[in-house]
Order: structure tokens, then C-alpha cells, then sequence
């Protein structure tokens, strides 16, 4: 395979060329090339290379610095600059670049090339010897650090000797003397760390960079990470040369970083920051806080003209928001990068619908567009006006990442996870956030940093992430040690609580109060195009009448879910469940039962009230019995007390009913055979229910749907009870008018689907239960797959936790089979799905594929479940 591709005036071989080879950068490059912007050129260096890398035990493979050195040749003859040059010396970058995006994980090299003799040519070539000294010493600086992976402080020390040598304190009034002293002194530490010379030969520097940047693909951070994004399967990292730029040769230079349209709002309009005499890492790095490129202007109107015009042509050709980088090199303008930008979820849907709007891209285009796990942060709270007006403001940041956030503050990102673990809110406050910080920046609430802008590491990572971010609040006093911040003359520690505003900036003292979020304009637009498009229904997973209420707000077109065991937990109800579950006979077991058909009545017209005219799937009791018993003696005392019985008897009670695995032990419609007469208070409750529903008109529409069935005997037997306690119930009701109840069952043992053509006769529906349906196939225990999931997750032997997406190849097999031996025997049968699977993009997919005929998750996710259901069917 050919493994290195230029890009630059003489050829650009990497266009049309695939992210998974050249990665996203590499491509893009070519591609901005390709159309005539000014791109300094270069070459990619492919993925592929890099997996051959390590399968050879990290190894460059043969023939791979062969092609290096044809396309350095290409290179030289295109800038007329020589690698090594004493009077023209040719510079590069070394930089990562793989098929996603992995802002500030990997390694880069700035400056390469130079060594004593080049360093003298870039004096006399730019005629500016502090500026070639610097670039020298930045590039044994950072070769020692990211390739030979030396101890920063070793640098550090010799600068500040230099500093002092010098008499002065900061690192830019150093004299070019100065600086050149600090390049032999620089040499010298290098030397006595490494064993070796600094290389001066620039391809021996290449081959070693280019070594150091494939080994970083591999690093604790970058593995966390891509674990953190769910990031599996790639070959591994591209690496980019390319002809360096200077945005740091004077006051004339500059650089920044920019999106075509405010990621965060969508708002069509030149959005990003640059920074005067300064390099592309000092941006990113949030060490100095840039101007917004709005203010560009004052300092060069032309520049800010060829940017704008730049959007435009990006825009066009990508129809798509983009992400780039600029430096300015005494006046001339030159594109690092441009890529897919980042954006909050409400900016993906207002870009969306203005694109289409603008023309840019069609309908189908827009609803293929938002990431439908993304809308979850257009469901995210925000804080209530009148709470936000009377709050406490301390300081403003910037508005980095939207959302509200409230919590304690947490003063490292390792403490903010162990907290954040132990079920704490925390807010994380840096002075500024580094990749190593990623799982804390995670694990935290909300992020506030002190340094750093709009594109600082912070704010790209948490805008990515749909968590609230204020950067940049340089108000605000860190004291990490001390673990306290002092801000507006007042100080902060970790158990004082603080919110913020991640659209306004905002800091608050303590906790303001947050409200629901509103779901109208283009957010609603969206919504109809995708509901245009789906031919899946979405259903919700509710049980009370406040869910139901919200869900169908949400769009969802029934309740695929009800289970009714979360109707038994409160204060009073628990007692009478508990009483049923005491009682030594079956009239006992009646009387308790009879206590709790009131609540359940009345719950379930809440229920078919709020979904008027939408069918209702309520499920019979379901979990194991013990789940309704305390375990701890102190709480048994209790119980027995307030049911007049021994505390050794609820002990008892509750021994009796322990299971090795309750979960494949005594509950579903396992239940319902022992038990019958629970069924029958559910089974009347439900119908009471719809016949109090028809004297007022409403609509019920209830499915009783009998779960963990595995053999066809089962359903047969318990679907003659449901009709029996129906028809018991309306005679009692002397309810003659229409009933419309249909019984059916879940799919969720792996014997259930491979006889669903049994089972089907006896069925009017299937739902299925895919969170039971994958504990069983694969075998892993619900309650206890956290103990070997994360080591199974880390070693790639799993891709995704099974029961978050559905592994399609397995339970999926399963399902497709269900679906057809039911129908095979009952055309048209209704299918849906309810496990936590129906609310996973991923997941809906294949559902669309297997052809069911609805989805039903939890309320907030049925937006995304509307979005994901077109996208599907697209
Ligand atoms: C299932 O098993 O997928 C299901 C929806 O039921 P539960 O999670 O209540 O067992
Ligand atoms: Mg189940």
C-alpha cells in the first residue's frame, strides 16, 4: 500500500482519499488544497502505517522512510527551502491525526528540521536571530519532552539560569544571545539525560518524531479517552507533516481558531479567536486569553476579509459547519486545518434548519445532521429566570459549553471523580484543563477554569460532551493546594456549593434553581421532519401519571412499558405489599391484596387519562418478592412493628425468599402461577380502571402484558385468568358496553423467542424485553455484570456494554427470529421493544431493520428515540 501522501501545488494525492487512511486532518488538508486555499503543503503519513507499527512490535515497517524522503524532495523543490539549509532552511510540524477527532491527545513537533546550521540560516533568512534561537530551543524542548520523553523541569531549570544570567524575569525579554546560549545549554541537558546528541540531522529527527506520534496513539490518556467517546476500531493515527508557518515573527503575525457558525447557539455568523505574535499551541492551550476575531479588523481588514470569504467557500463545499485554524505569517493568511466542527446539541438543530433554509442541504440532509443522542442537551435543564435574576453572581467566565450546573467544588480532576462517585455534585475548578483531566472533567457536574478562551481544551472537550463549561473566569483565584478559590473578595471551598451558567458565563454562590427545559421553534421543526420520515412509533417506559404526561409532550405515541411494581413503593402502599407478602395462606394474601387494588386503580386511570386515546401496555408484577423486604435487622424491626408481626418473622419471611439468582428465580409470570390471586387485583384494577375512564369519556386503551414467559403452557394458562378476571369484572361493574384490553407478552427468555410461533398463539402482542433477553444470552448476570464489564469494555473483547446498545449479532439474532416465528403464525402481529435498548440510536436501528413495529423508552429520550427512528428509515 502506498503509505505517504502529499498534499501542496504539485499534487495533492490524498483527495477523495478515506478519514480511516489518512485521518481526519490529513484528508481535509488535501481537500482544502485541492480547492485553491492557502494551505502550506505537505504530506500524510497513513493510519495504516501505523498499524503496521505495532503489529511489528513498534517498528517503522521497510520502505516507509523511503517515501518520506521522496516527498521531503517534493517539498523542497515546491518551497525552494532545504531540510538543514544554513541560508533557507525547510521546517516542519509533525502532528497527529487520526480518523476522529482527539483534540490535544496526541503528540505533536513544532520547528523540526533545525539544527545548528539551520538555525543560523533561519536568522539570516527572516533576518531576525531571536526568532531562530527561540524556534530552536522550542524544538529541542519539545523533542526531548514528547520523543525521548524527558523531564520538563531539566528545561525549566536551564531557562531559568539563563533568566537569571540575563537579569530579567520573563522569557520574551531574553536577547537573541540569550536564547542562543539557551540552545547550548538545552543541547547539553539533552545530551545528559538521553546518553545522545541532540540529532542534528533533520530526517533522523523526522523518522524519530514520527515515531514518538505513533507511540502516542497508545498513551493511558489517549486510551481513556477514546474509551470516554466510545471511539473502537480504528487502524490508529495518521501523522501530518507539513511546511511550518509563523504566526509568532511579529506583530504582523498572529494566529487563531475559528467555526464558520457559533457552536454553541448555531448562529450564522464568523465565530473564533485569534491571538497577535503568537503560535497555534498557545491558543489551544488557553495559556493567553485571545480577542474574538470580530475585533479583527482593527488589526488587519484584509486578513478578516479572505477569513469570511474563506467560510464561504468552506461552507459551499462542505455544507457543513467548520472548525479551522489560521496563522498569519507577517500579513499572509494560511489554513492549518479545517474540520467537521463541534457543536452543542442546540446549535446541531438551529445549523440544521438554517442550512436547509440557506439551501445548503435538503430536508433529509438536516434530520441526518443532528446526532440524536445529542438533542439530550436540549432536554437539559436551565436555571429559572426568577431564581437566576435573585442569584448571587460572583463573576462572569465565558459561556464555554451550555447548560446549568450546580455542585461543591472539586479542585482535581482525580478528586472530582472519587466524589462524583460517592454521588456527589461536583463542580471542577482548574486553572486550566489538560487532557490528562478528561475522566474528572467527566465524572464533574459542570467545569469552571480561570485561564484558557472559547477553544481551550476545557471548553472543545465539555461542548463535545454536552456538559456545562465557564472558562476562562479569570476573576477567580485558584488556590489547589489549599483547595479554596477566592473570588469577588470571597472564598470558596470544597463544601460550599456554587452553579453555573454555561450559556451566559455566569458564576453563582450556592445553588440556584433549575427548571425543565421548553421544546418549541427549531427544535419542534426538526421534530415534524423526522416524524415525516419514521415509520416506527415511539412509546415511552412510564408508570405514573406525571411520566405519561411528559412523554406524550415528548412525542411518544403510547406507553410501551408500565411496570407496576413501582407503583408499590411508597410509604403506604409498601405496608399492605408487605402484609401480602407475610401472609401465611391465600385469604390473607386477598385481604392485603385488596387494600392495594385502591392505588392501583387509581394510578392506572392517571395513567389512561394523561395518554387519552394511546394504547397503555401494563405489565404484571414483575421483580422477585424480596426486593420488597428489608435485609438489615434494624429495618426488619421496623417492618415487624408496623405489621404487628416478630421481627423474626420478617427475617424468616425474607430467608425464605432469598435466591442464589433472584433474577432467574421466582418472579414474572412465575409469580402469577403461584400467586394467581395478584394477578387478578392487577388484572380488575386495570379493568375498574378503563371503565371509570368510560363514564368520563376518556379513552383507554390497556394492553396487559404478562412477562418472563418462556414456554407457550404458561401464557395459555394465565392469558384464561386475565380473560376470566375480566369478564368477573365487568359482571361485578355490570359494565356491558366495549372493552378494548388485548393481552400479549414479552419476548425476554432466549426459549420465549425460539418458540415464538407457540407462544404467539396465544398472544396478541410481543414485546421485547431485551435487558432479560441479553442477561440470558449472554449469560451475564444484570445485577452483577459491573464486576467484568470495564476490564471487558477496556480489552475490546466487548465494543459496547451489551445491554446500552444491542449486540445485533447475538440477542439481535434472537429478536429477528421472534419477530418472524410470531408473525409466521400470526400476520401482522403487533412487535415493540421496551428494554433500555429502545432509547439507543443504535439500537432503534436495528429495531427499523427487524421490522417492529414500535420503540418505547424512558420520556426524555423520546425525542432522540423520534430522531434516531427517521434516521433510520432513511
Ligand atoms: C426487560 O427485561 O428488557 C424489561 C423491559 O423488563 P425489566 O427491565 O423490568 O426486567
Ligand atoms: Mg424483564
Amino acid at each position: 500500500d502506498k503509505m505517504v501522501y502529499y498534499f501542496g501545488k504539485s499534487k495533492t494525492e490524498g483527495r477523495g482519499a478515506s478519514k480511516s487512511i489518512l485521518g481526519g486532518k490529513g484528508v481535509n488538508l488535501a481537500e482544502m488544497t485541492a480547492i485553491g486555499l492557502p494551505v502550506p503543503p505537505g504530506f500524510t503519513i497513513t493510519t495504516q502505517v501505523c498499524d503496521a507499527y505495532y503489529k511489528s512490535g513498534e517498528k517503522m515497517p521497510k520502505g516507509l522512510m523511503d517515501e518520506v524522503n521522496q516527498a521531503v524532495k517534493t517539498l523542497e523543490k515546491e518551497t525552494g527551502k532545504k531540510f538543514g539549509d544554513d541560508a533557507n532552511p525547510l521546517l516542519v510540524s509533525v502532528r497527529s491525526g487520526a480518523a476522529v477527532s482527539m483534540p490535544g491527545m496526541m503528540n505533536t513537533i513544532l520547528n523540526l528540521g533545525l539544527n545548528d546550521a539551520a538555525a543560523e540560516g533561519l536568522a539570516k533568512a527572516t533576518k531576525n536571530e531571536r526568532f531562530a534561537y527561540d524556534a530552536y530551543r522550542r524544538l529541542i524542548n519539545m523533542f526531548g519532552d514528547v520523543v525521548m520523553g524527558m523531564d520538563h523541569h531539566v528545561f525549566e531549570k536551564a531557562f531559568d539560569a539563563v533568566k537569571k544570567k540575563f537579569k530579567v524575569s520573563e522569557d520574551t525579554d531574553v536577547p537573541a544571545e540569550g536564547l542562543k546560549q539557551l540552545c547550548e545549554d538545552y543541547k547539553a541537558v539533552y545530551k545528559k539525560a538521553t546518553g545522545n546528541d541532540f540529532p542534528q540531522d533533520p530526517i533522523k529527527q523526522l523518522e524519530l518524531s514520527i515515531m514518538a506520534v505513533f507511540s502516542s496513539w497508545n498513551t493511558t490518556r489517549a486510551v481513556r479517552y477514546r474509551e470516554i467517546e466510545g471511539i473502537r476500531g480504528l487502524l490508529g493515527t495518521a501523522v501530518n507533516v507539513q511546511s511550518m508557518v509563523y504566526g509568532n515573527m511579529g506583530e504582523d503575525s498572529g494566529t487563531g481558531v475559528a467555526f464558520t457558525r457559533n457552536p454553541n447557539t448555531g448562529e450564522n455568523k464568523f465565530f473564533g479567536e485569534f491571538l497577535i505574535n503568537a503560535q497555534g499551541e498557545d491558543v489551544v492551550a488557553g495559556i493567553r486569553t485571545p480577542q474574538p476575531v470580530a475585533e479583527m479588523p482593527k488589526w488587519n481588514r484584509a486578513v478578516h476579509k479572505e477569513l469570511l470569504a474563506i467560510k464561504k467557500t468552506l461552507e459551499d463545499h462542505y455544507t457543513e459547519m467548520q472548525d479551522i485554524e489560521f496563522t498569519i505569517e507577517r500579513g499572509t493568511l494560511y489554513m492549518l486545518q479545517t474540520r467537521t466542527g463541534k457543536r452543542t446539541g442546540v446549535a446541531a438543530v438551529k445549523i440544521a434548519c438554517d442550512m436547509v433554509k440557506e439551501k445548503l442541504i435538503d430536508q433529509k440532509t438536516a434530520v441526518l445532521r443532528v446526532p440524536a443522542n445529542d438533542l439530550t442537551q436540549l432536554l437539559l435543564p436551565s436555571f429559572k429566570p426568577t431564581a437566576r435574576n435573585a442569584a448571587d453572581v460572583l463573576t462572569r467566565g465565558l459561556p464555554a459549553s451550555p447548560g446549568a450546573a450546580v455542585g461543591k467544588l472539586a479542585f482535581s480532576a482525580e478528586e472530582a471523580r472519587q466524589r462524583a462517585d460517592a454521588g456527589e455534585m461536583v463542580i471542577l475548578v482548574r486553572k486550566e484543563t489538560s487532557p490528562e483531566d478528561v475522566d474528572g472533567m467527566n465524572a464533574a457536574a459542570g467545569i469552571l477554569t480561570s485561564t484558557g478562551g472559547m477553544t481551550s481544551h476545557a471548553a472543545v472537550v465539555a461542548r463535545g460532551w454536552g456538559k456545562c463549561c465557564v472558562a476562562g473566569a479569570g476573576d477567580v483565584e485558584i488556590n489547589e493546594k489549599g483547595k479554596k478559590i477566592k473570588v469577588a473578595g470571597r472564598t470558596f471551598g470544597v463544601k460550599d456549593v456554587i452553579s453555573l451558567d454555561g450559556t451566559t458565563g455566569e458564576v453563582m454562590s450556592g445553588e440556584v434553581e433549575t427548571q425543565e427545559p421548553k421544546l418549541s421553534g427549531d427544535f419542534a421543526k426538526l421534530m415534524k421532519w423526522a416524524d415525516e420520515y419514521r415509520t416506527l412509533a415511539i412509546r415511552t417506559n412510564a408508570d405514573s401519571p406525571a411520566d405519561s404526561k411528559r412523554a406524550r409532550e415528548f412525542g411518544a405515541e403510547g406507553i410501551g412499558l408500565c411496570r407496576t411494581e413501582h407503583m408499590f413503593f411508597d410509604a403506604e402502599r409498601i405496608t399492605h405489599m408487605r402484609t401480602m407478602i407475610l401472609a401465611q395462606d391465600e385469604k390473607d394474601r386477598r385481604a392485603a391484596l385488596k387494600k392495594l387494588l385502591p392505588f392501583q386503580r387509581k394510578d392506572f386511570e392517571g395513567i389512561f387519562k394523561a395518554m387519552n386515546g394511546l394504547p397503555v401496555t401494563v405489565r404484571l408484577l414483575d421483580p422477585p418478592l424480596h426486593e420488597f423486604l428489608p435485609h438489615e435487622t434494624a429495618s426488619q424491626k421496623i417492618v415487624a412493628k408496623e405489621l404487628g408481626v416478630s421481627a423474626a418473622e420478617v427475617a424468616k419471611r425474607g430467608e425464605a425468599l432469598h435466591e442464589s439468582n433472584p433474577m432467574l428465580g421466582h418472579r414474572g409470570c412465575r409469580l402469577s402461577v403461584t400467586y394467581p390471586e395478584i394477578l387478578e387485583m392487577q388484572v380488575r384494577a386495570i379493568v375498574e380502571a378503563a371503565i371509570n375512564c368510560a363514564g368520563k369519556k376518556i379513552k383507554a386503551m390497556p394492553e396487559i402484558m404478562i412477562p418472563l414467559v418462556g414456554t407457550a403452557n404458561e401464557l395459555e394458562l394465565l392469558r384464561k385468568k386475565v380473560e376470566a378476571t375480566i369478564e368477573e369484572t365487568k359482571a361485578a361493574k355490570k359494565f356491558d358496553g366495549k372493552l378494548d384490553i388485548s393481552i400479549g407478552t414479552m419476548i425476554e427468555i432466549p426459549r420465549a423467542a425460539l418458540t415464538a410461533n407457540e407462544i404467539a398463539a396465544h398472544a396478541d402482542f410481543f414485546s421485547f424485553g431485551t435487558n432479560d433477553l441479553t442477561q440470558m444470552t449472554f449469560g451475564y448476570s444484570r445485577d452483577d455484570v459491573n464486576t467484568f464489564l470495564p476490564d471487558y469494555l477496556q480489552q475490546e473483547i466487548l465494543n459496547v456494554d451489551p445491554f446500552q446498545s444491542l449486540d445485533t449479532s447475538g440477542v439481535g439474532q434472537l429478536v429477528e427470529m421472534g419477530v418472524e416465528k410470531g408473525r409466521s403464525v400470526k400476520k401482522g402481529l403487533k412487535v415493540g421493544i421496551c428494554g433500555e435498548h429502545g432509547g439507543d440510536p443504535a439500537s432503534i436501528d436495528f429495531c427499523h431493520k427487524a421490522g417492529l413495529d414500535y420503540v418505547s423508552c424512558s420520556p426524555f429520550r423520546v425525542p432522540i428515540a423520534r430522531l434516531a427512528a427517521a434516521q433510520a428509515a432513511l
